[in-house]
């Protein structure tokens, strides 16, 4: 789980699952307010998880897996990496290089 950079104090499951749903990358800590990046190896692991999310559409091109079946294998695998996440999520202090480029 999330534990904030700055107060060291750790997200419960249902804060981070929140904070997941927002567009913008810096998330503010609930304890003390400062502004906290996902990691780099966060952001990894989300697309890892989407590409697993999205793999049942490989099956259903080469014709394995019935459309029906694709629909519903990414429904289950969709709801089940979303409420997985928030277990993996690391955060820090610094946002990415890229992120901090931006904001220039
Ligand atoms: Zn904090």
């Amino acid at each position: 789980m999330a534990t904030c950079q700055s107060c060291k104090k750790d997200w419960s499951w249902f804060q981070v699952f929140k904070k997941s749903f927002t567009v913008n990358p810096a998330v503010t800590c609930p304890h003390c307010l400062q502004r906290q990046y996902p990691t780099r190896k966060t952001i990894k692991r989300n697309q890892f998880l989407l590409c697993i999310i999205f793999s049942p559409f490989l099956l259903g091109i080469l014709n394995i897996i019935s459309a029906a079946t694709v629909f519903t294998a990414i429904i289950v695998l969709g709801i089940i990496g979303i409420l997985f996440s928030p277990f993996y999520m690391e955060i820090t202090n610094e946002p990415l290089l890229k992120e901090k480029d931006l904001l220039k």
